[in-house]
């Protein structure tokens, strides 16, 4: 007997019938003489349509009301999904957020778990209930609803599994696993029976948003087995399948690239002729860091009295970034400021590239010969990323799927 935490996202729970649904599966697992905790989603298009409320009302609601506000999706299925469950004769009890003492600090829209107490859930599982608890939501000290952020059920997910000290933690999705790049984008996309956090987690880093970020940090801290599975499968409970997540290396054939991530989330920003003196970097770079911006890449040209810097940040923070910037170009005596939000990242992944040479020139050549112009490189030791324009997205992805000899049969 294992326990295990299943979630369910919002398309998986997305109507009755599928609520109906996903009630089977888990009586499925139950029946064969497993403890199940379940995370749910609010069904799909629900958080969109509570924040849509919103901005109806307000163009800044504060953050504290944003989460009460979206934090409510989730109670509505957690409920539907413990009807469905006593329906078919299995017990359950739903829980929100603050019930289960789900403690977070207090970054609304953004929190962080810090704790959960898992006494009521354990005595649930004792008396032969299934334990349904709202994804996305926490509580903090004083008493204030949170949210994780957006797909933030992911890690409402890990840190059950991992206050529990689950067996597994299965993520029920839309696709039955993680693809070597999203499938949507290629079609000749193939599941990976096996990746690692490491490699899942640069994924997810670089855009791949079929997991949130901090549920792969989470299971990578705690050792939290995961695997990603559809919702709209028939699994076999002692063999479900999908994409598993650990931490063991896929040693003898690691493949050279795993996967491909890409995110349309980008913007660049570039300062001409400032001069080539020290200091100057931290004078930009810091001005945006102050006012809580990320910066992701950064290139600075060699010049020789002057030189030009160029940095990216999330397309949302391109018109408050430009303004810092421009701000600076004329305090700096800049010959101009410019800026672009038609910019993506493409990135390939994976461990293999550790003891691989010749992977940036293969991916640079491939490039090339589709005529991507590469505008910004940034490496590490299991990625190589590229800044293109946004109108060479899908090309780029599909001419390295392809190129890397990732193809695999079409997707279903
Ligand atoms: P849920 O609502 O269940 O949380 P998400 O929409 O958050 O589902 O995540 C599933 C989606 O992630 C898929 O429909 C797919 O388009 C997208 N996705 C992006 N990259 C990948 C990838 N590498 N493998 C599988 N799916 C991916
Ligand atoms: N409902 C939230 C969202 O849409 C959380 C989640 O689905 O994981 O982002
Ligand atoms: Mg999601």
């Amino acid at each position: 007997m294992a326990l295990i935490v299943q979630k369910y996202g919002g398309t998986s729970v997305g109507t009755t019938d599928r609520i109906e649904n996903v009630a089977e599966k888990i009586i499925k697992f139950r029946k064969a003489g497993h403890d199940v905790v379940v995370a749910v989603s609010a069904m799909s298009g629900e958080t969109n349509r509570l924040i849509g409320l919103a901005s109806d009302i307000s163009d800044r609601p504060t953050p504290r009301e944003m989460d009460v506000l979206v934090s409510t999706g989730e109670q509505v299925t957690i409920a539907l999904l413990c009807m469905a469950l006593h329906k078919r004769g299995q017990d359950a009890r739903s829980y929100t957020g603050w019930q289960v003492a789900m403690q977070t600090d207090s970054s609304h829209m953004k929190a962080r778990i810090n704790n959960i107490d898992d006494h009521k859930m354990r005595s649930d599982l004792d008396a032969g209930r299934v334990v349904v608890v709202a994804g996305f939501q926490g509580i903090d000290d004083n008493g204030n609803i949170t949210t994780l952020g957006r797909g933030g059920s992911d890690t409402t997910a890990v840190a059950l599994a991992a206050a529990l000290k689950a067996d597994e933690c299965q993520i029920y999705t839309d696709v039955d696993g993680v693809y070597t790049t999203d499938p949507r984008v290629e079609p000749n996309a193939r599941r990976l029976p096996h990746i690692t956090f490491e490699e899942m987690l640069e994924m997810a880093s670089l855009g791949s948003k079929v997991l949130q970020i901090r549920s792969v940090e989470f299971a990578g801290k705690y050792q939290v087995p995961m695997r990603v599975l559809s919702s709209f499968e028939d699994q076999d409970v002692n063999n479900p399948g999908g994409t598993l997540i650990s931490l063991e290396e896929n040693d003898v054939e690691a493949p050279l690239i795993s996967g491909i991530a890409f995110s349309r989330d980008e913007a660049q920003i570039t300062v001409r002729g400032v001069p080539d003196q020290p200091g100057i970097a931290h004078k930009v770079l810091g001005e945006i860091a102050d006012a809580n911006m990320e910066v992701d890449m950064i290139v600075q040209n060699i010049g020789d009295a002057v030189t030009d810097l160029t940095f990216t940040v999330h397309r949302n923070d391109h018109d408050k970034a430009l303004e810092i910037v421009q701000k600076l170009g004329e305090e700096l005596n800049a010959s101009e400021v410019t800026s672009d939000s038609t910019i993506v990242k493409v990135s390939l992944v994976g461990v293999g590239m550790r003891s691989h040479a010749g992977v940036a020139a293969k991916m640079f050549d491939i490039l090339a010969s589709e005529g991507i112009n590469i505008r910004m490189i940034a490496t590490s030791e299991i990625k190589i990323s590229v800044v293109v324009d946004e109108k060479y997205l899908e090309l780029a992805v599909r001419s390295l799927h392809s190129g890397f000899e990732l193809d695999g049969e079409a997707a279903a």
